[in-house]
């Protein structure tokens, strides 16, 4: 990774460098241009990250000439936090979505979801999507652009600092597919899981993608310790592609060889399957049948259901109750984990595929 990341430092030039989401390796050559020791990089980082600080005159252990230089030749700016929604659905629990602006003007989205054993941040990568899954808001806008590293990691700086100090787990759920921004996205997930940076364990970091095929590879081979869940969504080629068109471009059958790729390039750690329950789409007993045959041919691999939260547009429906519980009942196996999620912050938009603003 360090060389891939020296390939892309940013020059230190009369224009004031954005600091925020810089790596340390990107510190270290900025403060060495500046004719600093490169030790004050992982000063900086800690104060960034750790310490959600970003003003250089509160940066105590730099001296006074030094803060100086820092005001004249950099900067520090997150996404500009300007609004939230609370959900009302539990007292004590509060989902929120908080909403950012971004220096050119785009809108993004970010959820925290606290619940009893966790407190979930749900981050965003892209302006949009360019994926077009027809159950999903964020692909009904459109995709406006990718996020910067600074910009993926602002939103939790502003969580850790403004709404919860204590977050532990976080999903690369929100607007956007990580893996058509997969260099900034592995970049942010670095920062977040670095101890001098905002230590969140690697294994409670989960990515999930639509299926990027390349990027599947590519990320089996980097060998990160984040988890990886990968959106199937549909059990035949047919109705895969009727809710998630980007299945012509990587076929049902090539994404699965890539889910065993990955499961095989570990030793122990599991992947997600999520699995969207569309009522007359993919709910069958023969749905039932085949996602099972699925889990359990990749082996080591975790189910995740997710029945279907209506957004405006497409004529998809959510399965009912009664019917969400047969097929739970037809996939569960004793090999693997099945978990139901029943999304939280539904009256907000903030559940899964309900992240949509318009500009
Ligand atoms: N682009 C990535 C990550 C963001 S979407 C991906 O597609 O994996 C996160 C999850 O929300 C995905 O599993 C997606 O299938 C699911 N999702 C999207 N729209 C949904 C909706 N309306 N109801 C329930 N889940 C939805
Ligand atoms: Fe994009 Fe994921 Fe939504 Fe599909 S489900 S449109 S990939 S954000």
């Amino acid at each position: 990774m360090v060389d891939s990341q020296k390939t892309q430092l940013v020059e230190v030039d009369s224009e004031e460098s954005n600091l925020y989401g810089f790596s340390l390796a990107e510190m270290e050559h900025f403060f060495r241009k500046l004719g600093e020791k490169p030790f004050r990089a992982k000063q900086l980082f800690q104060w960034i990250y750790k310490y959600g600080v970003d003003d250089f005159e509160e940066m105590t252990d730099f001296s006074k000439s030094l803060r100086i230089k820092l005001n004249s030749t950099a900067k520090l700016v997150r996404p500009n936090f300007c609004g939230r929604q609370s959900s009302t659905e539990s007292e004590e629990r509060t989902t929120q979505k908080l909403l950012f602006q971004l220096s050119d003007g785009q809108k993004i989205e970010t959820v925290y979801i606290p619940d009893d054993a966790r407190r979930t941040v749900c981050v965003s990568t892209q302006a949009g999507c360019a994926v077009g899954c027809t159950f999903c808001a964020t692909g009904w806008m459109g995709f406006k652009r990718n996020l910067t590293v600074g910009e993926i990691v602002g939103q939790l700086g502003y969580v850790l600092k403004k709404v919860d100090p204590t977050i532990s787990n976080i999903v690369f759920m929100g607007m956007g597919e990580p893996f058509l921004n997969y260099e900034n996205v592995i970049r942010a997930a670095q920062i977040f899981s670095s101890e001098s940076g905002m230590s969140i364990a690697a294994k409670h970091i989960t990515i999930s993608t639509s299926g990027i095929i390349p990027r599947i590879y590519q990320y089996a081979d980097d060998g990160h310790s984040f988890n990886l869940a990968i959106s199937l969504n549909a059990t035949t080629s047919e109705s895969r592609r009727s809710v998630m068109p980007i299945t012509s471009k990587y076929s049902m059958e090539e994404l699965l060889k890539a889910a065993d790729y990955y499961i095989r390039s570990r030793r122990r750690t599991h992947l997600t399957l999520e699995y969207v329950l569309l009522a007359g789409v993919n709910d069958s007993d023969e749905d039932a049948r085949r996602l099972k045959k699925m889990v359990s041919e990749l082996g080591r691999c975790k189910l995740n259901v997710i029945p279907y939260n209506p957004i405006e547009g497409p004529s998809l429906k959510r399965p009912s109750e009664d019917r969400i519980n047969a097929f739970l009942r037809k996939v569960s196996t004793i090999q693997s984990p099945l978990t139901l999620r029943r999304s939280r912050g539904q009256d907000i938009a903030a559940a899964c595929g309900q992240l949509a603003v318009q500009n």
